[in-house]
């Protein structure tokens, strides 16, 4: 009799032969990999004429657009040293709506009259793009406009080489100028915010700062289990995650994979992830085991938020492709597997200046302390009022399974200072008090902040977005989100509370008063109004929900609840203020976030049928077979009356058969079901009907797997994927 599949899967896995990682640091110090592979400013200095390179340099910092003269002189650089380096193709390489990165290679190569080939790069191609755009979502933008898109160079992040072609990091925009990628939006969120930040700057008497950025850490986490497990998992390949699995006898309840001891086939996959990644100029700093079994995290050193986002789609991508070389699957989805602690992506966050400062980071005098609150206060401000915006901005189908799930933050959106600091906000709130647990008077202006703890001691694991000493840490981003959204909203909403904040300031200042009493009446201003998105408290508390339904704070427990704040009034205004996104803009993203749901539950849902019908439901069928056949044979030797446990099980296996197929019956209905006109309509049905169906389906199956025949089962177990490397 042949094995059953999963059965080889296990034996070839322990026939394994260690597939050891190529990278060696006595070959290739590290000091000179790093950024080998990046086109970086060290090189343009070094290759380009010097008027050339101080121009490049100019854009670069003011990141303005690149001067159309000296492009075709950095075209040629580049080309000669991506050829140098073994480099045949070029690619725009993009961010479209899908929320993964695009990429068209074309070739150097240009005919000669002698039918021989030179290759060329001209400035042209270096600057702009035309990748032939019909085929990413636009929800509609292109359908009434110009059908063209086209991308254009973001000179704020270096050219790098993967593999043989040379990756130009770009923008993607429609010919009337429409952002049809995440790139464009962030970028335009970040000079918004540089705006309006250096306006506070300049009021606290600052002369060397000419641009703010906002600066990411991402903490990336992710599963991987092995590919021959993976391979016989067809909902893994379709939709990222299991649809049917019964938990493992050996839960995560013995948490004893957080920080343990990393596996030397993992430790492989790391070293390789990282000397890939190192070549490309990405900080990679972290590597650990993640609190579930199979779980990892890899955290980059923090960098400005548009190369942040470039890097960390690298390195989602170079995970995948790393673990696939050493027999892994790298699973990015935020909630692979039921009942197994998600993956998240924690967004650490700050806003520096170009003269050196974190404007998130508590002075040493009294009067960097009034600065640092009033970058802080803004930040609060715009979380509760636009709370709603960053609950959309961390939305996709992964992250519904995983919000409040006792392991990821709620998806209450609130604040969490600490206990100093909430101290210090609160004697802010009253004016001028006298106390403080630290025995320090708030008196902005005079007072001096007491130290702030930066340790993780005190930090709240359970709040979606905390203060950490020096940045906010959002933790509610899911592990394989793009963090074009997540950033491009809060910079526009705290570039909006900045704003606010120095009209205020300045008009005080008009009328005569100082800049301490005006920072001190408008922070107490400020804080009176917003503290209700302050909650130092444990998140997962039913008491939460409760009191923060009497704040006000808004509740959207899954994306189909969160989507329609992306267009309300209040938030289209703030985007369309500070020209970061417009109204068709936004009313496009809105169709294209419901119609890409729409299409994963559909996927999901398809599979989860096609698993039922034609792999589950057959076993079980055989085994029923096998059963009743069996106590047919026994019965006639020992007689009816030894029979009856035997039997009924038999009925167990029976009713829970038959259930099933009435679960699948109702889920292909569900299916097939035209469910109304619009988007909203549409996912809502995906929601409230198709997605309880399946888990209908996922129910009983499970039950039936910790019923049948081991052999006969036909997908890898929860156990054999989570525990088996
Ligand atoms: P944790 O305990 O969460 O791992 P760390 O102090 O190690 O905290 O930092 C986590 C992440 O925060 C790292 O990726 C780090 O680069 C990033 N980080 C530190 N400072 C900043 C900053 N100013 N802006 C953005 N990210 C930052
Ligand atoms: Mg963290």
């Amino acid at each position: 009799m042949s094995k059953n599949p999963r059965q080889e899967a296990i034996s070839k896995i322990s026939d394994y032969i260690q597939e050891e990682s190529n990278f060696s640091p006595f070959e290739t110090p590290v000091t000179e990999l790093f950024g080998s592979k990046v086109f970086n400013i060290d090189l343009m200095r070094e290759r380009l004429p010097k008027a050339v390179f101080k121009s490049v340099k100019k854009t670069i910092r003011d990141g303005n657009p690149l001067d159309p003269e000296i492009a075709d002189i950095i075209a040629n650089a580049m080309k000669d040293w991506a050829i140098e380096n073994g480099a045949t193709h070029y690619t725009h390489w993009f961010h479209p709506l899908t929320g993964l990165t695009a990429e068209k290679h074309d070739s150097f190569i240009s005919p000669t009259e002698t039918g021989k080939v030179i290759l060329e790069f001209s400035g042209k191609e270096l600057i702009k793009g035309e990748p032939d755009a019909s085929s990413f979502p636009s929800g509609g933008i292109r359908a009434t406009f110009e059908a063209r898109g086209y991308t254009a160079w973001d000179v704020t992040s270096p050219a790098f080489l993967r593999d043989t072609t040379l990756c130009i990091p770009t923008a993607f925009v429609s010919y009337t100028g429409e952002a049809l990628d995440k790139k464009t939006p962030l970028l335009r969120s970040m000079d918004a915010l540089s705006e309006q930040a250096l306006r506070i700057l300049k009021l606290f008497g600052n002369t060397t700062a000419t641009r703010v950025t906002t600066t990411v850490g991402p903490e990336q986490e992710y599963f991987m289990i092995d590919k021959n497990f993976y391979n016989l998992r067809p909902d893994l390949i379709a939709t990222g995650r299991t649809v049917y699995g019964a938990r493992p006898p050996k839960g995560q309840e013995s948490e004893d994979h957080y920080f343990g001891s990393i596996r030397e086939r993992i430790l492989e996959v790391m070293k390789d992830v990282e000397a890939d990644l190192w070549a490309l100029g990405v900080n990679a700093k972290t590597r650990h085991n993640e609190v579930a079994p199979s779980q990892y995290e890899l955290a980059p050193i923090f960098t400005t938020t548009n190369v942040a986002m470039d890097h960390n789609q690298l390195i989602m991508d170079t995970l995948k492709k790393v673990a696939n070389r050493h027999g892994l699957a790298c699973l990015l989805h935020e909630k692979p597997f039921a009942g197994i602690n998600g993956s998240g992506k924690h967004n650490n966050w700050s806003m520096g200046s170009n003269d050196g400062q974190n404007l998130l980071e508590p002075g040493h005098n009294p009067h960097e302390n009034a600065q640092f609150l009033v970058f802080l206060v803004s930040v609060i401000r715009a979380v509760h009022i636009h709370g709603d915006l960053l609950r959309v901005s961390i939305s996709n189908p992964g992250n519904d399974h995983r919000l409040g799930a006792n392991e990821a933050p709620p998806a209450i959106i609130s604040i969490f200072l600490g206990d100093q600091l909430n101290d210090i906000i609160e004697q802010l709130e009253k004016g001028e008090a006298k106390s403080s647990i630290n025995g320090a008077d708030m008196k902005i202006g005079v007072s001096t902040l007491p130290h702030l703890p930066m340790d993780s001691g005190d930090r709240n694991r359970t709040s979606p977005f905390a203060f950490t000493g020096n940045k906010f840490e959002f933790r509610a981003v899911p592990s394989s989100l793009s963090l074009g959204d997540p950033n491009c909203f809060l910079n526009t909403i705290v570039a909006d509370s900045l704003k606010v904040i120095a009209d205020q300031l300045e008009n005080e200042m008009k009328a005569g008063s100082t800049l301490e009493k005006s920072v001190q009446k408008v922070l107490t201003e400020t804080i009176k109004k917003h503290k209700a998105i302050i909650f130092n408290g444990d998140n997962y508390s039913d008491e939460w929900r409760e009191e923060a339904e009497k704040r006000g704070l808004p509740n959207f427990r899954t994306l189909v609840d969160a989507m329609p704040s992306l267009i309300n009034e209040k938030n289209i205004k703030v985007f369309e203020d500070h020209k970061v996104l417009s109204k068709r803009e936004l009313e496009a993203r809105f169709i294209i976030q419901l119609e890409a749901y729409i299409k994963t539950i559909n996927q999901e849902g398809l599979v989860t049928l096609d698993i039922g019908k034609r792999q589950i439901l057959p076993a079980c069928l055989k085994y029923q077979t096998a059963l009743s056949k069996s106590i047919q044979n026994v019965k006639a030797v020992v007689g009816d009356s030894e029979m009856t446990p035997q039997v009924n099980l038999l009925k167990e296996i029976t009713v829970l058969i038959n259930k099933f197929i009435v679960a699948l019956d109702s889920l292909e209905d569900a299916l097939n079901h035209d469910s109304g006109s619009t988007e909203l309509e549409h996912a809502k049905h995906f929601r409230d009907d198709v997605i309880p169906k399946m888990t209908a389906c996922r129910e009983v199956a499970d039950s039936l797997e910790t019923l049948v025949d081991n052999e006969l089962w036909p997908l890898p177990t929860y156990a054999e994927m989570l525990y088996i490397v």
